[in-house]
């Protein structure tokens, strides 16, 4: 177990520079909302890799130039981080079917991105929620509480 207290700021701009040069290729900006200093306590490499099929997801989905917005919340008890596109959003028949293993709509997807996904969230006492708006994007939210003491 490689868990231990990470920069929630080190993480997402780990992604994100990842992922800048794969977005600018379809004009998409990926802008980190606010400054963060927020830690939680995790394993590094699977919380990015959570990070990475998301942002992978919302670049695909969007089809026009806009912006990939990442947000970081720090609560009392938890760490919040989102993820928001300005994709087409999920259309509501399929959203429950979302991390099923192999459930995909694309050519070559493999249907797996979420599903592991929430597999790392949930051995991290964390969870996932998704707030789609039909026609105007899709938000993904992950919530870790924070079971470290701060004094
Ligand atoms: P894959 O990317 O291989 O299809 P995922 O588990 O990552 O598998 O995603 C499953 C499905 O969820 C996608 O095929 C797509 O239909 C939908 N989806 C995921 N993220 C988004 C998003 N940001 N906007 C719209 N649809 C999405
Ligand atoms: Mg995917």
């Amino acid at each position: 177990d490689m868990k231990q207290l990470e920069s929630v700021d080190d993480m997402v701009k780990d992604v994100e520079h990842l992922l800048a040069t794969q977005a600018k290729l379809k004009n998409i900006d990926i802008v980190i909302a606010e400054p963060i200093t927020a830690s939680i306590f995790c394993d590094k490499s699977q919380i990015k890799q959570v990070l990475i099929n998301l942002m992978k997801n919302a670049i695909e989905a969007m089809n026009e130039a806009g912006f990939i917005t990442l947000h970081v919340h720090d609560t009392d008890a938890e760490v919040e981080i989102l993820v928001c596109d300005e994709g087409p959003g999920i259309p509501h028949e399929i959203i429950n079917k979302l991390g099923e293993p192999f459930f995909t709509t694309k050519q070559s997807g493999t249907g797996l991105g979420i599903m592991i996904s929430k597999q790392i969230l949930e051995s991290h006492h964390g969870r996932m929620e998704i707030m789609n708006n039909e026609g105007k994007g899709t938000t993904f939210k992950l919530v870790f509480p924070k079971y470290y003491k701060r004094k």
